[in-house]
C-alpha cells in the first residue's frame, strides 16, 4: 500500500514504513488517523456535521480550496479510516463505503448507466442483485442480458454488443458457480464495459478481482468483513476515475452513507478478518470433504473440492474455497427441513460469513423472491441448503451434522 494511506497525525508522528507492508499489517494500521489525544484505538466521530472557524473557511471548504470535513453524508473521519484501510488491503486506489451491500450494488450500476444502456450479468446471482438488474433498472430504460456463469462462449456472444457494465458474482450464492474473471474482463473491455465483481463469497482473503482485470470490487461488509453478525455495510473499490469521478458524485446526493459507528465496528473487525476467515476456510474444507463421503447427499458444491466442475478456473483465481457450502440432498424439501431442524449447534439463519455457523434454505427464504424457473436455472431446488461455516471447533460441527443426518 502507499505511504499516504498511513495518514499519521501530528500528535505522535513516527517515520512511516519505507517498505511494502503485508495486508495483515494494513488491516490493523492502514488509514489510522489519530487525534491530538494520541488514542490507541481508532477514534469514533459520531457527528453528522462539522464546524468552521469562519464564514470564509466554510466557503473555502465547499469549493474544495481546503481539506475540511463538511457533512457525514459526504464523508466522516471514522468512515474515511475504514475506506482507506479496506483499499490498502485490497490494493485498490480508492474505496467508498455504504450502509449495506445492496446500497453498494445499486450505486455501482446506477452511477454508470442511463436510459438505453445495456448490462450483462451472470445468471446465478444473489436475489436482490437479480431484482436490481432485471426489475429496477429496466424501469429506467436500462436493458440487460443474463449469461450462464461458466459459459465463456455465451459471455463472448453477449459481449459482442455495446455494453456499459458487466456484473459478475463469483463464486455465486448459494451454489458456487464460477466465472473466469480474467477472460470475461478481457471480453468486456473490448466493448468498453466496466466490470464489477461481487466478491462477497470469496472475501478479500481468497480472491483479488482487480489483479485479475476487473475494474470494481463490491463487498457486503455485513458478511466476512464484520463477520460477527453485528452491522450492515457495503463497499466498492476501484480506480480514482470510477470511485471519485463517477460514484462519489452519485452517492453525495443520493445518501446511502455508512454510519460512523458501524465504520468503527468494522475497523475492529478488519483487524481480525484474515485470522477468522482463514480458520473458517480450513473448517469448511474439512466439512465439505466429510459431506462428500455421505450417501444422504446428492452433491456438495464447494470451490475447495477437486470435484467442482470449474476446478481449473478456481485454481487460477482463488487461493481458498471460502466459508460457504452448497448442499443438495437426495430427497425433498421435507428432508432438507428435517435436517436443518435436527441441528443442535448450527443455527437456522440467512446470513453468511459469520463466526456462528448458519444454515439456510435458499428456495424458501433468500431466493424465494425469484420465480421457480429462475431458481431452477440457478440450480436452486427445494432440496438445496447453504451452510456457512463459523468459528466453532470443526469436530463439534461435524458431530452436529452427523447426528442431524442420522435423524
Ligand atoms: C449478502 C449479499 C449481498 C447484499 O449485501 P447486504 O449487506 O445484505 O445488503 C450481495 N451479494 C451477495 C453475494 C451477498 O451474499
Amino acid at each position: 500500500m502507499s505511504k499516504e494511506s498511513w495518514g499519521y497525525q501530528p500528535r505522535n508522528q513516527r517515520p512511516e514504513p519505507d517498505w511494502e507492508t503485508n495486508s495483515q499489517t494494513d488491516a490493523v494500521r492502514a488509514g489510522l488517523s489519530r487525534t491530538g489525544f494520541g488514542e490507541t484505538s481508532e477514534a469514533l466521530f459520531l457527528t453528522s456535521g462539522f464546524t468552521y472557524s469562519s464564514a470564509q473557511e466554510a466557503l473555502d471548504s465547499f469549493t474544495d480550496q481546503t481539506d475540511h470535513f463538511l457533512y457525514s453524508r459526504f464523508h466522516n473521519p471514522t468512515v474515511e479510516v475504514f475506506e482507506k484501510r479496506l483499499a490498502a488491503i485490497e490494493g485498490a486506489e480508492y474505496a467508498h463505503s455504504f450502509s449495506s451491500g445492496m446500497a453498494a450494488v445499486f450505486a455501482s450500476l446506477a452511477c454508470l448507466v442511463e436510459a438505453g444502456d445495456h448490462i450483462v450479468a451472470s445468471a446465478a446471482m444473489f436475489s436482490s442483485c437479480h431484482v436490481v438488474i432485471t426489475e429496477i433498472l429496466p424501469k429506467w430504460g436500462v436493458t440487460y442480458e443474463l449469461v450462464k456463469a461458466n459459459d465463456l462462449g455465451a459471455w463472448e456472444k453477449a459481449l459482442s454488443k455495446p455494453t456499459k457494465a458487466v456484473f459478475i458474482e463469483t463464486p455465486s450464492n448459494p451454489l458456487m458457480e464460477i466465472t473466469d474473471i480474467r477472460a470475461v474482463s478481457e471480453l468486456a473491455h473490448k466493448v468498453g464495459a466496466t466490470v464489477i465483481v461481487d466478491n462477497v463469497m470469496a472475501s478479500p482473503i481468497f480472491q483479488r478481482p482487480l489483479e485479475l482485470g476487473a475494474d470494481v470490487v463490491m463487498y457486503s461488509a455485513t458478511k466476512h468483513i464484520d463477520g460477527q453478525g453485528r452491522v450492515l455495510a457495503g463497499a466498492l473499490l476501484g480506480s480514482f476515475s470510477y470511485i471519485q469521478e463517477k460514484l462519489v458524485p452519485f452517492t453525495r446526493h443520493t445518501g446511502p452513507s455508512l454510519s460512523a459507528f458501524n465504520a468503527w465496528v468494522l475497523l475492529k473487525s478488519l483487524e481480525t478478518m484474515e485470522m477468522r476467515v482463514t480458520q473458517m476456510n480450513a473448517s469448511t474444507q474439512k466439512i465439505a470433504e466429510y459431506l462428500e463421503s455421505r450417501s444422504e447427499i446428492k452433491s456438495v458444491r464447494y470451490p475447495g473440492l477437486a470435484s467442482h466442475p470449474d476446478a481449473a478456473v478456481i485454481k487460477k483465481q482463488m487461493t481458498g474455497g471460502g466459508t460457504t457450502i452448497g448442499i443438495e440432498f437426495k430427497g425433498s424439501q421435507k428432508d432438507a427441513f428435517k435436517f436443518m431442524d435436527s441441528l443442535r449447534i448450527i443455527d437456522i439463519s440467512n446470513n453468511l460469513g459469520d463466526s456462528k455457523s448458519l444454515i439456510t434454505h435458499p428456495s424458501s427464504t433468500t431466493h424465494r423472491r425469484l420465480s421457480p424457473e429462475v431458481q431452477a436455472g440457478m440450480g436452486i431446488t427445494p432440496s438445496v441448503v447453504r451452510l456457512s461455516v463459523g468459528l466453532e471447533h470443526v469436530d463439534d460441527l461435524i458431530k452436529d451434522i452427523d447426528q442431524a443426518l442420522k435423524s
